[in-house]
């Protein structure tokens, strides 16, 4: 068995069966996730277009892609024939985008809303209040080509453990909230993705259903 392959098992064996592992393959090489593919694993996620879209292109077809990073319009028609799951939605327009796209090829396109938790400044996000709009929006509820199942959010860079949990469950708490608002009957509203290499656990803890784990599985990216 690969390396890769060994890495993805052993964390497959420690977290919870709830939990969904997503093996993050940016930058690695076709072969190192074909290896990875032929020990049988189908998830892989990536954070650029073009290098998803060359990906999908050239490795089996069962695979199920997923967008983790900062989504630009005008590459979503480049996803949108494939794609399992755009974890980065991170404004209204985006949504309405993937939307039409989604209506051009006839394909309901499933989707997180990402949130900004951190405290830095510079990760992408949706405020609360902003989801708030977009759920309360009728432009919204007219959207029939995109599925939002959940939410994503990234904690901030640091050691510092009390602020990442304090960060991740507060995305937990605002999922529940939103989930009773506005999806009480809708049972494909039920994820939450959080958690990397370095703070999966906590994020597990904290009410994490997918993990996207690149470094800890492929190597240092360097
Ligand atoms: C790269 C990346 C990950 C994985 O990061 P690691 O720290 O290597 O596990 C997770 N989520 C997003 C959005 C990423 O860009």
């Amino acid at each position: 068995m690969s390396q890769v392959a060994d890495k993805i098992n052993k964390l497959l064996n420690e977290i919870p069966p709830h939990v969904k592992l997503i093996p993050i393959s940016k930058t690695k090489p076709e072969n190192t996730i074909l290896e990875a593919y032929n020990s049988g694993f189908k998830i892989f996620g990536e954070n650029k277009v073009q290098e998803l879209a060359r990906k999908h292109e050239s490795l089996p077809g069962d695979i199920e892609w997923h967008m983790v990073g900062h989504l630009q319009s005008n590459k979503v028609k480049y996803l949108a024939p494939f794609i399992h799951l755009l974890h980065g939605i991170d404004s209204f327009k985006l949504l309405k985008v993937v939307n039409k796209e989604g209506e051009k090829i006839g394909r309901v396109i499933n989707v997180l809303l990402q949130l900004h938790i951190a405290t830095e400044e510079t990760k992408f996000g949706l405020s609360e209040e902003e989801v708030f709009q977009i759920f309360d929006s009728e432009e919204f509820k007219l959207l029939e080509n995109v599925k939002v199942i959940g939410v994503m959010g990234m904690a901030t860079y640091t050691s510092d453990e009390g602020l990442i949990r304090k960060e991740f469950k507060g995305l937990s708490r605002f999922y529940e909230k939103i989930k009773s608002e506005y999806f009480i009957d809708n049972k494909d509203f039920k994820e939450i993705s959080m958690g990397m290499s370095s703070d999966y656990k906590i994020a597990i803890e904290e009410g994490s259903t997918m993990i996207r784990i690149g470094s800890l599985i492929f190597g240092s990216r360097i």
